[in-house]
């Protein structure tokens, strides 16, 4: 672990689903103490705490309606007061959009912070929906398998509990899984064009291996925050 980081670091992981955000975030919170902030759990948080902002969000939440950006912006900045944040945060989810990503800027910069930098896990949607398409697991244990990367050794047979009954969720098929990168990309373009126009955007090849792209993330968030 770095014994210093400047500034907190602000970074703002972008990439579809499957892309192994979930995995890389993790690691980047082991290895230079950041906290990785999830919109949903940021949400769940400070309802559950009942803060001005979490009272506000509930509300809104029990009334069927979408929590609005300032009421997010309210809790994340909340969240990022608090201790554990000291090293920096990672955005998970939030910003959605290029007007949210605005709206981020004038909070930090009320606070004399602003982003550190916005990182990209690109994927190539080919091999993405080949991913998600065949995937199916065992029905007793959960273990998992793929049609074209990871077959039991026994057809059939499940490798770790021997059950012969196996399923897929519906959602994992190729269609499905295309419409989600197809919404993703269009979602996400502004927001990448954003920050790709204030110079903090870091594309990073998510194709590769675990290992490899945590390298690769593990070089940026250093250079970045150095
Ligand atoms: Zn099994």
């Amino acid at each position: 672990m770095p014994d210093r980081i400047g500034a907190p670091a602000v970074l703002i992981l972008l990439g579809p689903p499957g892309a192994g955000k979930g995995t890389q975030a993790r690691k980047l919170e082991q290895d230079f103490g950041l906290v990785q902030l999830s919109t949903g759990d940021l949400l769940r948080a400070a309802v559950a705490a009942g803060t001005a902002a979490g009272l506000q969000a509930k509300a809104v939440m029990e009334a069927g309606g979408l929590v609005s950006d300032e009421i997010v912006l309210a809790i994340l900045k909340d969240r990022m007061a608090a201790p554990d944040t000291g090293r920096g945060v990672i955005l998970d989810g939030f910003p959605r959009t290029a007007g949210q990503a605005g709206a981020l800027d004038a909070l930090l910069a009320g606070s004399g912070q602003r982003v550190t930098a916005a990182i990209s896990m690109e994927v190539e949607d080919a091999p993405m929906i080949a991913r998600v398409a065949g995937r199916y697991t065992c029905a007793s244990c959960g273990e998992g398998y793929h049609d074209e990367f990871r077959q039991p050794a026994k057809a059939g047979v499940c490798d770790r509990c021997g059950g012969t009954a196996f399923r897929r969720r519906s959602d994992d098929n190729a269609e499905t899984a295309g419409a989600r990168l197809a919404a993703y990309h269009a979602q996400t373009a502004p927001l990448i064009a954003y920050y790709e126009g204030r110079g903090l955007l870091h594309r990073v090849d998510a194709m590769r291996g675990i290992d490899e792209v945590a390298q690769a993330l593990s070089g940026i968030v250093s250079r970045v925050s150095g």
